[in-house]
């Protein structure tokens, strides 16, 4: 059963690659999503590619600091499937709601990600081996 009135929606799927350019010949050419945006997010360590995929998106991540998180996600695990990212009308709401459903939370309270927008992540430990990164909707782009 979920929480009433959450509106839960998939906004991305985040990709750990070693290089985007590469990347892109699957993802831009060969399957033919479009690229919106890259741009770099120095404090994640990390370059992101942005291509939209109907009303979501799929997120390239290349490590530009090998002790980053994707750095070391890449180092450990190798290409895949790094996090799903979920979009919530109130963010500050649905860590409540995460932390009352006795979950780990990787960020007790939102702080911002890329694009400007507010984010949290869960702990795959609590999400069957997923990192979910939640993210509130309707954020201004910074
Ligand atoms: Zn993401």
């Amino acid at each position: 059963m979920g929480v009433r009135g959450m509106n839960t929606e998939l906004d991305h799927i985040g990709i750990a690659v070693r290089e985007i350019e590469s990347a892109l010949v699957a993802y831009r050419e060969a399957l033919g999503l479009s690229l919106d945006a890259i741009e770099t997010v120095p404090e994640q360590g990390v370059k992101v590619a942005m291509l939209a995929l109907g009303p979501a998106h799929i997120e390239l991540l290349e490590p530009t600091d090998p002790d980053g998180p994707v750095g070391k996600f890449l180092a450990a695990r190798g290409e895949g499937i790094h996090h799903i990212s979920l979009s919530v009308p109130d963010l500050p709401a649905a860590l409540a709601a995460a932390r009352a459903a006795g979950l780990r939370l990787i960020d007790e309270t939102p702080r911002t990600g890329a694009g400007g927008k507010l984010i949290a992540f869960l702990h795959p430990k609590s999400t069957h081996g997923v990192l979910i990164e939640l993210s509130q909707r309707g954020e201004p782009r910074s």
